[in-house]
């Protein structure tokens, strides 16, 4: 049967429902996109909310399969990391991006900053050696770079995340706090971790109209990430009321359908400057 939905078992175990039975199929179907090439990363813009220019990428993974069509990341992320995938799927994704910006360079591209989700599960000793390696490989500095960490993932294991990310900017890699809003981070917590920016969750966003609790909540989240010296990003902009009211709100960084969607990396070439003759 088509494949409706990936859920876990009891036993943690990941299972397909399709009205009928088909436990093992999932992780298997992950492995073989894997090799198969059916994954692939998208590039989506994050723009100076003022002037509009481009001043990063978010790095967004897609798996279009044959059969079922597009698979959302929300899917089989989770199925990813439970499967004990993700070590090598991050490390594949953070060699592709380091590949692609060189490879943008060597055609006389200015490349903006690249942010690559990075799940928790990544955050170990053999990333910081795996994350060394591929900016020596490619001969990048790793301020071309920047991870974006879940807010409610990080506070779990909290100290070994300190460490971690303290050692990824001593590379120069940004870090950013994602999904900012959604975690209940205690803040004494919030003001030890060593961040570079905060990302303020899309459901804030939705829910930001005029003088409204939204944008009440917003303004006071603005003011206590410049506190903490973060730069602020809001994802999900849709519109140019939210715009407005996000310049105005004092939050520097914008990403939204409003100014693009992720795409391909020949597409995005689009929104990098210089050029080969
Ligand atoms: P996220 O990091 O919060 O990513 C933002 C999500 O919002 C993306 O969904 C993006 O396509 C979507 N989005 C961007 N602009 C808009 C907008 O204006 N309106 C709306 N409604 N949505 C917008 P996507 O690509 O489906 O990714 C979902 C989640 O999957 C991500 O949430 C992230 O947590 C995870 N993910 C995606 N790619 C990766 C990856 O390479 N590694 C890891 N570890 N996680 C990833
Ligand atoms: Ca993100
Ligand atoms: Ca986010
Ligand atoms: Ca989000």
């Amino acid at each position: 049967g088509i494949v409706r939905s990936f859920s876990r078992n009891d036993d943690g175990a990941i299972a397909l429902s399709t009205g009928e039975q088909a436990p093992s199929v999932a992780p298997a179907a992950l492995r073989q996109a894997i090799m198969d090439g059916q994954l692939r990363l998208v590039y989506q813009p994050q723009v100076d909310g003022r002037d509009q220019h481009i001043v990063g990428f978010e790095v967004l993974l897609r798996w279009h399969d044959p059969d079922q069509g597009d698979i959302p990341p929300s899917t089989f992320i989770p199925m990813a990391e439970s499967m004990g995938l993700m070590p090598v799927l991050g490390n594949w994704i953070i060699d592709r991006v380091c590949r692609q910006i060189s490879g943008w360079r060597a055609q006389g591209y200015q490349v903006p900053v690249v942010a690559i989700n990075v799940s928790v599960l990544q955050l170990d000793q053999a990333l910081l050696t795996h994350v060394a390696q591929v900016l020596s490989t490619y001969q990048l500095e790793g301020a071309c770079l920047e991870f974006e960490i879940t807010e409610s993932r990080m506070m779990l294991n909290f100290d070994e995340c300190v460490h971690i990310i303290s050692k990824l900017r001593q590379q120069g890699i940004g870090i950013s706090l994602d999904d900012f809003g959604t975690g209940y981070s205690s803040l004494d917590k919030l003001a030890m971790l060593p961040l570079d920016r905060l990302k303020l969750d899309k459901s804030f966003v939705t829910a930001l109209t005029d003088a409204s609790h939204g944008y009440h909540m917003i303004e006071a989240i603005v003011r206590l990430a410049h506190l903490l010296r973060l730069t602020v990003v809001a994802e999900g902009v849709e519109t140019r009321r939210q715009q407005h009211l996000l310049n105005e709100l004092g939050c520097e960084i914008l990403q939204g359908y409003l100014f693009g969607a992720g795409v391909e990396a020949d597409k995005a070439i689009k929104y990098l400057k210089g050029r080969p003759d």
